[in-house]
């Protein structure tokens, strides 16, 4: 067995863990020890693909899988990107490398972890024996269920059914999602905002009637969200990648430590990092980055997780988050591994929203991470700056990232920082645009292409398609009605 629960220390097989994606007992799934990397990862060298280095990662993961099937996996899931490098590394200056993880079809992270979880989850379900068809049910804002769609589209073996908040997304990205390809997937409109869709997706989940009445026809429902564990070990592999280019290209030397600042919503990506560096990676200060939804910086700078506090929408809608579910798997290595301390955080955290560290785990945090925030204001400023001294253009999310390093850098020697860059600029035309100058008129895919204009930069071409892409989805349903949809959708 190779995974165990952060909440109860139950043991599963990898693929167990990734066809379960949460523990029946609420916690979740991580390697009951961290592999270690091996010597001909430190660096890869330069002639190594990213799916080959993907591949390597892959296997010290999931050990109990087949290791030519993981191979082919990672050979398959970077097809669609637009750049040859996947996730190429960029210099915006002498100290400050952006990771360009926005080159897969929906132009933004989340497609690191999502072309490649579909061809997991199958692989897990055919080490198990499992020949129902896996059918993924998601409620999204916005990019999650997109990056989803794209991923899961006509996967052997597997659906993936989408709703949506009907008011709640942006055109652009509901022109994303009502255009998606493929003979499996479903996109579903809710009357209601996106909270409610979440609760009508929860409940199905929930409805062990349905579950029997979906059973008979040989379909049994799944999720893809942040928590599971074949969404995580794609995005350890970038931090490999990267710091190998930056060794190789000479940038860095190979023992000095790569300090690496990641914009954070649920604590995947920076979580990942973490991995990568206790792995034998070295990394140095982990710095995550905040938007006006400070809860994060709050509890690194404090160690008190505290909720109770407002929500703010904000231009970086990716990480409008209060409960960073991917954190649980960090606080479980912080009080030692211990599953009683952990679960009793987790239900503090359910009543009374809010918890406190104790000291030396405090102590532990403090010493790897540190956590600063941008508001809006700052954010806009920092993507007009960007631009005009270095060319780059960036998105909110990424701009999040690098105001929140100009900032730490006010207090801490300057170092080498890797910036993860997680969305076009392109998927956020309206704002990037009045950023730099542009007045914003009502239809952001016409604006992306203005802007491409005014910047003479190249308009990714998952952009440039959408222009004609024939609508595929009309489906609209009341929250009432989510059941049925489903049902309808997946056995018309
Ligand atoms: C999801 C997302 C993030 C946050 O990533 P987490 O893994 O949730 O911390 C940041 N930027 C963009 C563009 C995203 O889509």
């Amino acid at each position: 067995m190779t995974y165990i629960c952060t909440r109860t220390r139950e043991q599963v097989s990898s693929a167990q863990a990734i066809l379960r994606g949460l523990s029946p007992a609420g916690g979740l799934y991580i390697k009951e020890a961290l592999p270690k990397a091996s010597p001909d990862m430190l660096p890869f060298p330069a002639d190594v693909s990213y799916a080959r280095r993907a591949a390597a990662v892959l296997r010290l993961f999931f050990p109990d899988l087949d290791g030519d099937k993981l191979d082919e996996i990672a050979e398959a899931s970077y097809r669609r990107f637009d750049h040859p490098a996947i996730a190429p590394v960029t210099m915006l200056d002498d100290q400050t490398a952006l990771l360009e993880l926005y080159h897969g079809p929906t132009l933004a992270f989340k497609d690191m972890a999502l072309q490649m979880l579909p061809r997991l989850v199958r692989l897990a379900a055919q080490t198990l024996g499992e020949t129902r068809e896996i059918a993924i049910l998601t409620a999204t804002s916005g990019d999650t269920g997109k990056a989803a769609l794209e991923g899961f589209q006509d996967v052997p073996g597997t659906s993936c059914t989408v709703f949506y908040p009907l008011d709640g997304v942006s055109k652009l990205q509901q022109k994303q999602m009502v255009t998606s390809a493929g003979e499996n997937t479903h996109v579903i409109a809710v009357r209601g905002n996106f909270d409610d869709a979440q609760t009508g997706v929860k409940a199905i989940f929930n409805d062990r009637a349905f579950a029997e009445k979906l059973n008979e026809r040989q379909i049994v429902l799944s999720s893809a969200n942040s928590i599971n564990i074949g969404r995580l070990v794609p995005q350890v592999v970038y931090y490999f990648s990267a710091w190998s280019d930056l060794v190789n290209s000479g940038r860095l030397q190979p023992g000095e430590p790569l300090d690496v600042c990641v914009p954070t919503g649920n604590f995947g990506d920076i979580l990942a990092a973490w991995y990568a560096k206790h792995m034998g990676l070295p990394l140095g200060r982990l710095l995550c980055a905040s938007n006006h939804n400070r809860v994060l910086t709050d509890f690194i700078n404090t160690g008190v997780y505290d909720i109770h506090r407002p929500f703010h929408k904000t231009i970086s809608p990716s990480m409008d988050i209060l409960i960073s579910s991917n954190l649980e798997r960090l606080l479980f290595e912080l009080v030692g591994r211990d599953e009683k301390t952990l679960a009793d955080l987790m239900r503090r955290l359910k009543a009374d929203g809010r918890y406190e560290l104790p000291e030396d785990a405090l102590t532990a945090l403090q010493k790897e991470f540190a956590g600063v925030s941008a508001d809006d204001s700052e954010t806009v400023e920092t993507i007009r700056q960007v631009y005009r001294t270095c060319g780059q253009l960036v998105d909110p999310h990424t701009a999040v990232g690098l105001c929140a390093l100009k900032k730490y850098r006010e207090t801490a020697p300057a170092r080498l920082t890797l910036v993860n860059a997680t969305a076009s600029p392109f998927k956020f035309s309206q704002d990037v645009g009045s950023a730099i100058g542009l007045t914003p008129g009502d239809d952001a895919l016409k604006d992306a292409f203005r802007l491409a204009d005014a910047t003479r930069l190249p308009l990714p071409q998952a952009i440039e398609k959408l222009a004609s892409a024939p609508v595929r989805h009309t489906a609209v349903t009341e929250i009432a009605d989510m059941p049925q949809a489903v049902w309808q959708a997946l056995c018309p």
